[in-house]
């Protein structure tokens, strides 16, 4: 896979008559794209609180900044402690500016290995805060990501959780494109700790080179398995790689011809009402789950991988637990 690949649109100096030539393939053809941040309100090591509050202001300001409408899913867990009210005040900040948010369950629990009903008291648990601190906005918090995405071993697992979700509001907020980001923050988060701001620029630039290697991958893959360009939602988390690289993020976005709806927007396109009805213990993206649906494959053996340097976590690295940090 190349970043080479050449926009038609991108070229500067255009005359209107050509820009007129071109408007089949103009911005407003774009595709959309909806951005959801996971784990908030801080993905990884929460650290002090006065950390957790610059990484947030960072994001949101480039968020209003490149126009990006995103929803952040949280894990209230993360709001315990003797700084709860500074806590929930960083998710009130994503919603004061014009952000919405979801819910990714009270303590990010794997569905694959945890009892339905304790999966489900765990999302119940998981609105607490939330669900009033949007409603004082006139908000209604109507979205769910699974942790892991993983949802459900089991056909009767499946539907009473969905049961349980329908029955308080909640559509399931769904995946299609993901850049690992996870991985790549580890690094820099580590970095950064070991105060080598030169490593730390080295691996944001590896994380958006890697980006626009994947986004050409879901961008294709979507393409063949639907034989047109759906909607796109990517998944993030909300960590200070993204937060220090959100300009740069936007730019390959854009770059790739993607346009920024909202998740409620982005799910219009009538891809999202193909049948997701895997059962099992993967936490996988709809492109997979579609590609079972209509018994198609996707082409797996052109998926960028992450470097190596990147995905081997370093000797030295501060102890993380590692499976909880997976996607989603
Ligand atoms: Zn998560």
């Amino acid at each position: 896979m190349t970043m080479a690949r050449p926009t038609r649109y991108g070229r500067r100096g255009v005359t209107a008559a050509a820009a007129l030539l071109l408007a089949p393939g103009s911005p407003a053809r774009a595709e959309p794209i909806a951005v959801t941040f996971d784990d908030l309100p801080v993905a990884g090591p929460s650290g002090p609180i006065g950390n957790s509050r610059t990484l947030t202001q960072h994001l949101l300001a480039g968020l209003r900044r490149q126009h990006i409408p995103a929803i952040g899913f949280v894990n209230e867990v993360q709001l315990e402690g003797p700084e709860r009210a500074q806590r929930i005040a960083l998710l009130a900040d994503w919603l004061d500016a014009g952000m919405t948010l979801g819910n990714h369950g009270y303590s990010h629990l794997s569905f694959t290995v945890t009892p339905t009903e304790a999966y489900i008291a765990d999302a119940a648990r998981g609105e607490r805060v939330t669900r009033p601190l949007m409603a004082a906005r006139g908000l209604i918090e109507h979205f769910y990501r699974h942790p892991y995405l993983e949802t459900g071993t089991t056909v009767d697992a499946r539907s009473r959780f969905e049961a349980w979700l329908a029955a308080h509001g909640y559509r399931v907020a769904p995946v299609t494109m993901e850049n690992s980001d996870w991985r790549f923050a580890a690094r820099y988060d580590e970095a950064l700790a070991r105060h080598d701001p030169a490593e730390a620029k080295r691996i944001a630039a590896a994380y958006l080179s890697f980006t626009g290697r994947a986004v050409a991958w879901y961008r294709a893959a979507a393409l063949d398995l639907l034989g047109r360009r759906p909607a796109l939602i990517l998944l993030l988390h909300a960590n200070r790689l993204n937060a220090a690289s959100i300009d740069a993020l936007a730019r390959v976005l854009r770059h790739h011809q993607l346009r920024f709806v909202t998740l409620d927007a982005a799910l219009t396109d009538p891809a999202y009402a193909i049948a997701d009805t895997y059962t099992g213990p993967n936490g996988d993206q709809w492109l997979t789950r579609w590609a079972l649906t209509l018994r198609r494959p996707l082409p797996w053996s052109t998926l960028p991988a992450v470097p190596d340097w990147i995905a081997a976590p370093r000797r030295s690295a501060p102890q993380r637990d590692q499976t909880a940090h997976r996607s989603g």
